[in-house]
């Protein structure tokens, strides 16, 4: 398969639709997920196009990484998850619905069970309130 131009995070990257921002830098843009499996659900992205991890530059692999690991401890030091869950999906039957590479940044709590993926729309105002929880906790770490 060859990179869509269009999906959406192609999109978001190019500022076509809004996304809810928590980290950026000159490889990789960070934001919330807008149907969360558990709350406070980020995505980091490379910046350069891949579809999956095999087209995935290994540079802006590292990027990514680093980039899901300064989120997580944000995400970690403001809302003190129990374990931080990372997911990367390849191909659809892997369950990949946006086929630009992306890190799924999955905070989890004891007996506190996933929410459906790709399930329903959570409320912008609350995800601008905990995007702007771990801006904060990135601050100041
Ligand atoms: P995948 O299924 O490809 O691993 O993950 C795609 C993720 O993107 C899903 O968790 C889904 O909730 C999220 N998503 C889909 N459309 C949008 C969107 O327009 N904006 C944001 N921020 N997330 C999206």
């Amino acid at each position: 398969m060859t990179y869509d131009t269009n999906n959406i995070f192609a999109k978001i990257l190019r500022g076509e639709i809004p996304a809810i921002s928590v980290y950026e830098d000159d490889a990789t843009l960070a934001f919330m997920d807008v149907m969360p499996q558990s709350p406070v659900h980020t995505l980091v992205i490379p910046k350069s196009p891949a579809e999956n991890l095999f087209e995935l530059d290994l540079e802006a692999g590292k990027q990514v990484l680093r980039t899901a690991q300064i989120v997580a401890r944000a995400v970690q030091d403001a809302f003190k998850a129990d374990g931080i869950m990372l997911n990367q999906f390849n191909g659809p039957a892997a369950g990949q619905t946006v086929f630009h590479f992306h890190v799924h940044i999955v905070p989890r709590y004891e007996n506190v069970p996933l929410r459906r993926h790709t399930g329903d729309m959570e409320n912008p105002d609350v995800l601008e309130e905990q995007a702007e929880k771990i801006r904060a906790a990135h601050a100041k770490l």
